[in-house]
């Protein structure tokens, strides 16, 4: 039996999950998750000066937000360090690493008379093969031997078979002479001891295989399955910048995009199965693969990004929607609903979240339900008052008060009452839009009608023809 898939994410603290981190986060997820596998989080926090508790914060927070739930424990790479300058010492005692005493002098003269013979810079230590007689008592770096002539090959899902030549890789140093272990020592030892049998990142990290496989190598460690994804650029090709998308994943939140259309659409930036645009995270899970990697950069592009968002709206259930729009609110600094709004909300959805992208939008289709009497018109809704004659709402709401409250015979008053008056239903939609939500953009007419009941909705059709009589006694 193969062994199980496990990936991992492994983000440097520094700053928040932006959206290349949170792709790579996503693909590793997919892939582990479709595989029954597992997905590790790792903090790579070696870097004690860059690294800060609030970007772990930010990022982690990024993750649950993606719905991208790790397995075990949050990582500390750096309280792992011990255990890295171990396997340091024991690729020491194995012959496979030696210890170095040469100075920074010293590596800069022979780095500047390799230069003048025209001859690489990679540094060649004299202690490689020196008699551990002669060392020194002075401090000292623990390289590796890298081997010093053929090609080491990285054999990658994305970027296929890439071949390096061995005599561009230097003696790279594991520990340094304070005994701390470097990055690149550190990432491997994690890899192995977390048993990750993929790892998917972006393609900068491309380089660094060909270094890691060294230490693979020395330790005799299987190497792992490797996917370098090409990084994700701005819509004209270049660089993603902040105004072409560069944010972090909580102000995507904040912007009220919701989190399962992001994930439908980070999926897609790089990755695709067929023509499919639009698939469910199941879906995703079930198709994704390192084959649909795609080689060239994706570009960034939110008019994708909103089509998919409103898909996903469109599909979600209610309740989840509701829950995921007080979320929102709260992400964005708007002030939260009450429980009763956020039921009457939640009631409302089914009229809502048809033809809405983001949650912006779809908050601004509840007003109706969010405001509370007297409502407040728009210039819009004014004017579509102004356009009807004196007595018309007034007329209207006793033909009302005795309807049964549903869909077919408002539908049936209203009609029969536009009939009576010589004249369409459309004339009265956007005066009754007006009444019953201050606003011309809403849903229709019934629905607001069925979603504020009877007492209410009477209510504001009152309140429209008051301000109406007002409208003619000036
Ligand atoms: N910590 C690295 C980064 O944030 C990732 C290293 C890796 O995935 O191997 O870019």
């Amino acid at each position: 039996m193969p062994d199980p898939v496990v990936t991992r994410f492994a983000p440097s603290p520094t700053g928040f999950l932006h959206i290349g981190g949170a792709r790579t986060a996503l693909f590793n997820w997919l892939y582990a998750r479709g595989r029954g596998g597992k997905f590790l989080l790792r903090i790579e926090d070696t870097d004690r000066e860059r690294s800060t508790p609030e970007a772990t914060e930010a990022i982690l927070q990024g993750m649950a937000w993606l719905g991208l739930d790790h397995d075990g424990d949050v990582i500390s790479q750096f309280a792992r360090a011990d255990r890295h300058a171990e396997v340091a010492h024991q690729l020491l005692a194995d012959g496979k690493a030696y210890k170095c005493f040469s100075t920074q002098e010293e590596i800069a003269a022979f780095r500047e008379s390799a230069k003048a013979d025209g001859k690489s810079t990679l540094f060649c230590s004299p202690w490689r093969d020196a008699d551990p007689a002669t060392y020194p008592d002075a401090p000292y770096v623990i390289r590796i031997k890298a081997p010093q002539d053929g090609v080491t090959v990285i054999r990658d899902q994305v970027q296929g078979d890439v071949t390096i030549r061995n005599d561009q890789l230097d003696d790279m140093i594991l520990l340094r002479s304070d005994g701390t272990p470097v990055y690149m020592l550190a990432v491997v030892v994690d890899d192995h001891d977390m048993a990750v049998t993929h790892v998917i990142r972006g393609d900068d990290h491309l380089n660094n295989a060909a270094r890691q496989m060294m230490i693979y190598d020395a330790m005799g460690w299987s190497v792992p399955v490797w996917a370098h994804i090409p990084l994700i650029h701005g819509p004209d090709g270049k660089k993603l910048s902040k105004r072409h998308g560069a944010l972090g994943a909580q102000e995507y939140q904040a912007m009220g995009y919701p989190a399962s259309g992001m994930r439908n659409y980070l999926a897609r930036l790089g990755w695709s199965h067929g023509d499919d645009e639009f698939f469910t995270d199941e879906q995703a899970r079930n198709w994704f693969d390192l084959d649909g990697i795609g080689k060239s950069p994706a570009r960034f592009d939110f008019k994708k990004l909103e089509n998919l968002c409103g898909q996903h709206i469109a599909i979600m259930d209610d309740a989840a929607l509701r829950h995921e729009i007080e979320a929102y609110l709260t992400a964005a600094g708007e002030p939260a609903l009450t429980s009763e709004k956020a039921d009457d909300l939640q009631a409302a959805m089914y009229c809502l979240k048809d033809r809405a992208k983001m949650f912006p939008e779809l908050i601004e289709k509840a007003h109706f339900v969010l405001t509370d009497r007297p409502i407040e018109l728009d210039q819009k809704a004014e004017k579509a008052l102004r356009s009807v004659s004196d007595g018309i709402l007034s007329e209207l709401t006793p033909q009302l008060q005795n309807a049964s409250w549903s869909r077919e015979e408002l539908e049936a008053v209203l009609n029969a009452f536009a009939a009576e008056r010589d004249t369409k239903f459309g004339k009265l939609a956007g005066p009754l839009r007006a009444a019953l939500a201050g606003r011309a953009v809403t849903p229709s007419v019934f629905d607001m009608m069925l979603v504020l009941g009877r007492e209410e909705s009477l209510a504001r059709l009152n309140d429209a023809a008051e301000i109406v009589r007002s409208f003619t006694d000036t």
